[in-house]
């Protein structure tokens, strides 16, 4: 189960820590944490790629949006950044399940084929927005796939491929296989189908069967229009999602899935 969390709510006092802890192992038994976020009304943007003792490094993609001159800052030099602004060290992010499963795993890509023929537990976290003044917003945060290489970096934190927002056409953030993201700039595709007339799911739909057959890959993404048409679609077994618009809760896990409450 992959854990997309699809938010359609007034962005203005968005809270980021939603984010959870911890993550899957690369294959030295480390966490290496990958996140971005972005601003639709002025294309900003802040990313970090493999960081290694932040609880949610969500909130330090947004500190280096906000307060650097950058967008991307990796591991030791986001990790100092991260010290000098007092966002607190995480000294212990691996948990006791994911070390379990870990000793039981061999390789990335056995890794790969699980996330993609199994409802294998996963850890990436994505969210996209939609204001009442029609700005939206994109936030997305992994762990990547069990038994990567030290130092890969996946879709996740690359602007463009594991997220985009732009209040001309909308936001989306992705999750799946990374490397498949990265050839096919996943974010951006969907965008463009956006942006050529298509409806949100369309686009998704469209662009997820483009990385199918172009480089085999498989994966998800939650999208939201300027207007407020939304979609989460993906091509693996599951993707958890919800989404809120006005009072109506929608959420689901399965292919074809969708429950509906109404909120109070
Ligand atoms: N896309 C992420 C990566 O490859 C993994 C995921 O979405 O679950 O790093």
């Amino acid at each position: 189960m992959k854990c997309d969390i699809f938010v359609h709510v007034d962005f203005q006092n968005w809270n980021l820590s939603w984010v959870g802890h911890g993550a899957v192992l690369n294959i030295d038994g480390e966490v290496e944490l990958d996140s971005i976020i972005m601003d639709g009304e002025t294309l900003a943007t802040g990313a970090v790629a493999s960081v290694r003792n932040i609880a949610n490094p969500v909130s330090l993609a947004r500190a280096v949006m906000e307060k650097t001159d950058h967008v991307m800052l990796t591991d030791r030099g986001a990790s100092m950044f991260a010290e000098r602004i007092g966002i607190p060290i995480a000294d212990d992010l691996v948990t006791e399940l994911e070390r379990k499963d870990w000793e039981q795993s061999s390789s990335f890509p056995v890794g790969v084929e699980k996330f993609f023929n199994t409802q294998w537990g996963h850890d990436t976290v994505g969210a996209v927005a939609l204001d009442s003044l029609g700005n939206v917003a994109c936030a997305t945060s992994t762990g990547g796939i069990r038994n990567k290489m030290v130092g890969r970096v996946g879709d996740s934190p690359i602007i463009g491929s594991g997220g985009y927002a732009d209040n001309r056409s909308g936001a989306v953030s992705c999750t799946g296989h990374g490397e498949s993201i990265l050839k096919v700039t996943l974010a951006r595709l969907i965008l463009f189908h956006m942006e050529q007339g298509k409806s949100a799911t369309a686009a998704a739909e469209a662009s997820l069967q483009y990385m199918g057959e172009r480089v085999k890959g498989c994966g998800g993404a939650i999208v939201v229009s300027s207007t407020g048409d939304w979609a989460a679609s993906f091509t693996t077994p599951c993707m958890a999602w919800a989404s809120i618009k006005e009072d109506v809760l929608h959420c689901g896990l399965n292919p074809k899935e969708d429950f509906t409450e109404r909120l109070k």
